[in-house]
């Protein structure tokens, strides 16, 4: 898969700083790590790899994630498109575990993500998709065109665990990130009713920057991680405008997966 390697050499908008205090010299990189594409039965025709890359670089983001509904097939062409504008990309998906839990799986190489997403597909409730009742599942090359569809309906729960899907990402060399854990469904919260301090996160997404204080004020845990806020884009008006930034050491994958396994906020 050496033409799936992602470039991450472009340039791009991006800042340095010096660590207030210290000599760290670092990146910071306008992110947006929750985004879909039209292979999600619920994400636009629009949200093709290349319009989410092209328009990321025009918004001024520099890394995204693409994290489909229990699939990676859509990140070949991302990368490829993310290339030619300059956007890190990272290989990404938005799981959804037998207990109905959204989690983020990003990976730092893109050949792993492909891995992942075959060990998911025949873990995923076999029902065929109702294009009709839940939308197109489009895979796309990095031109717009549609190179195939998925067959399975990508919305249902796929039977892993949420206690062993840090396992299986980990040892691709991914990590977990429960998605929207303030949501009053398909979350962390609505579907345990508490943060599990052993499942092997460090870093939560929550939607609302609002909410960060009182949730953490209600779940200890939250204390000790990474907190992120992402658009979690199924239209492209959708996606994060630049604002929520990370400091990295490099600019490339693992550099950004480093820093959200980091355990601090
Ligand atoms: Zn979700
Ligand atoms: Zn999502």
């Amino acid at each position: 898969m050496d033409n799936l390697t992602p470039s991450q050499e472009n340039p791009s908008v991006l800042s340095s700083f010096r660590g207030e205090g210290t000599d760290c010299v670092g990146t910071a990189l306008n992110y947006d790590l929750h985004v879909h594409s039209c292979l999600s039965p619920c994400g636009s025709d629009e949200s093709t790899p290349a319009n989410i890359a092209g328009l990321g670089a025009v918004l001024g983001l520099d890394v995204i994630a693409l994290t489909d509904h229990n699939t990676c097939k859509n990140c070949p062409a991302f990368f490829k498109a993310a290339a030619e504008s300059g956007i890190l990309p990272i290989a990404g998906m938005e799981l959804t575990t037998e207990e109905e839990i959204h989690v983020l799986c990003l990976f730092s190489e893109l050949y792993a993500a492909m891995d992942f997403d075959k060990f998911v597909y025949p873990l995923l409730l076999p029902m065929k998709n109702d294009t009709a009742v839940f939308g197109n599942q489009f895979i796309m090359n990095e031109t717009d065109e549609i190179t195939g569809e998925v067959e399975n309906c990508l919305i249902n729960a796929v039977s892993i665990s949420l206690y062993s899907l840090a396992g299986e990402v980990g040892s691709r060399g991914g990590i977990i990130i429960p998605a929207h854990i303030e949501r009053a469904a398909f979350s962390l919260i609505s579907q345990l009713g508490f943060v599990p301090d052993d499942c092997g996160f460090d870093c939560v997404e929550i939607r609302s920057k609002q909410a960060v204080e009182n949730l953490k004020e209600q779940h200890e845990y939250l204390k000790n991680c990474k907190i992120i806020h992402n658009s979690d884009a199924h239209i492209l008006e959708s996606m994060s405008l630049p604002g929520n930034t990370l400091n990295v050491a490099e600019r490339n994958a693992r550099g950004v997966l480093e820093v959200l396994s980091a355990g601090f906020y």
